[in-house]
């Protein structure tokens, strides 16, 4: 069985079909789910500033989805998705004290 950590950001698949998070293996795949604003700690590692890739499946298109989360001052702080060329549309940022 495969491990993975959960990034728990809603995202809307092109099809229109509700997803409730992303999966990534870049972190400590250990079955931590991390939300928007929250530390992301890695073990025996202190990631200040920095990105890693997470991956979506839609259960109705069954499309493939690839993003990227990024790292400031330690919080997971923007999730940005992929599109078909490659360039990256933010899905959500974080903004303290929301
Ligand atoms: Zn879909």
């Amino acid at each position: 069985m495969g491990m993975f950590d959960t990034i728990e950001v809603a995202h809307t698949c092109t099809c229109g079909e509700k997803l409730p998070d992303y999966q990534t293996k870049a972190l400590g795949n250990v079955l931590v789910v991390y939300r928007l604003g929250e530390k992301v700690v890695v073990p025996d590692l202190e990631i200040v500033i920095g990105s890693f890739e997470i991956h979506g499946h839609c259960s109705n298109c069954h499309r493939s989805i690839e993003g990227k989360a990024y790292i400031k001052d330690g919080l997971l702080w923007r999730v940005v998705e992929m599109d078909e060329k490659g360039n990256e549309k933010v899905v959500v940022e974080y903004v303290p004290g929301e």
